[in-house]
């Protein structure tokens, strides 16, 4: 039987640890179909994931609708870096922080 869903507050601790073990060996087609059915069903978790994968373009001040996503994988580096943190100069220069970037 599955463990009943949404009662994580209510859930053991060999079910918690349990999860955290199917996490880290799900698939990653599965996980992304929990990830949007927890977005579509729960909105504390549609803002959990909002605030996660979801930001604003730093770079313009009248664009409040003009939103992106968080994480970008780098063509050049190939390390995934934040969009919504202000470039270091130290890093990657092709880490531009604007949505498709190449
Ligand atoms: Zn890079």
């Amino acid at each position: 039987m599955p463990v009943e869903i949404y009662s994580s507050s209510k859930a053991s601790a060999a079910a918690k640890a349990q999860l955290e073990v199917a996490i880290a060996n799900v698939s990653e087609e599965r996980l992304r179909a929990v990830v949007a059915k927890l977005a579509q069903s729960l909105p504390a978790a549609e803002n959990a994931l909002l605030a996660e994968l979801v930001t604003t373009n730093p770079k313009r001040k009248n664009a409040e609708h003009e939103v992106l996503s968080r994480w970008e994988m780098c063509a050049n580096c190939g390390k995934e870096f934040d969009t919504s943190e202000e470039r270091d100069e130290t890093e990657c220069s092709y880490h531009s922080g604007e949505a498709n970037p190449f």
